[in-house]
């Protein structure tokens, strides 16, 4: 059911399956781990939304460190349900205030409709309960998703709501005001 063109080669994952693959690396990465000693609550006391696009890496592009955030991550970086439930969660009982919500140029879910959902209900005759979340625009998509965070009535903390277009070409977060 993927639509994307870009599937990995098999040569990519040649001996064993993918999963024995990470497997392996964990070995390597727990022989060289030391306990931090950090406790569960984030040292920035921010989360994360972001987009579960394979070319960002948050870490990395937004300088944190292990401990320092929550990520929360799926199809789109889309403030659903459930999402609003994890940052509930992190600010509720993990105490972070701080939202930072990332989308990015390219993402897949730009070439997909709500038509999606119907094609799925006649393929396996069950309609998904949630929605596609698909979109044109990325900069009003953030704009909705912020608003979506500024609106909820769970959260302790949302006059720190910020939203950005990550360019997946350049590194570069670009900003999105709330209202334009
Ligand atoms: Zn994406």
């Amino acid at each position: 059911m993927s639509t994307s063109p870009h599937l990995p080669a098999e040569s990519a994952v040649a001996s064993g399956t993918v999963t024995d693959r990470l497997v392996e690396a964990n070995q390597r990465y727990a022989s060289a781990f030391t306990d931090p000693g950090m406790d569960a609550r984030p040292v920035l006391r921010v989360a994360v939304v972001a987009c579960m696009d394979a070319r960002l890496d948050l870490h990395a592009a937004l300088g944190l460190e292990l401990g320092d955030c929550h990520t929360i991550r799926n199809a789109g970086g889309a403030v659903t349900d459930d999402v609003i439930r994890s940052l509930t969660i992190s600010q509720r009982a993990l105490g972070t205030r701080s939202v930072v919500l990332i989308h990015h140029t390219g993402c897949g879910l730009e070439s997909l409709t709500e038509d999606f959902r119907h094609e799925l209900e006649v393929e396996v005759g069950q309609r998904p309960s949630w929605a596609v979340e698909a979109f044109r625009d990325v900069d009003q998509d953030v704009r909705q998703s912020m608003q979506r965070v500024r609106t909820s009535p769970f959260l302790l903390h949302t006059d720190d709501v910020r939203g950005f277009v990550f360019d997946v070409k350049t590194g570069l977060l670009r900003e999105i005001e709330p209202t334009g």
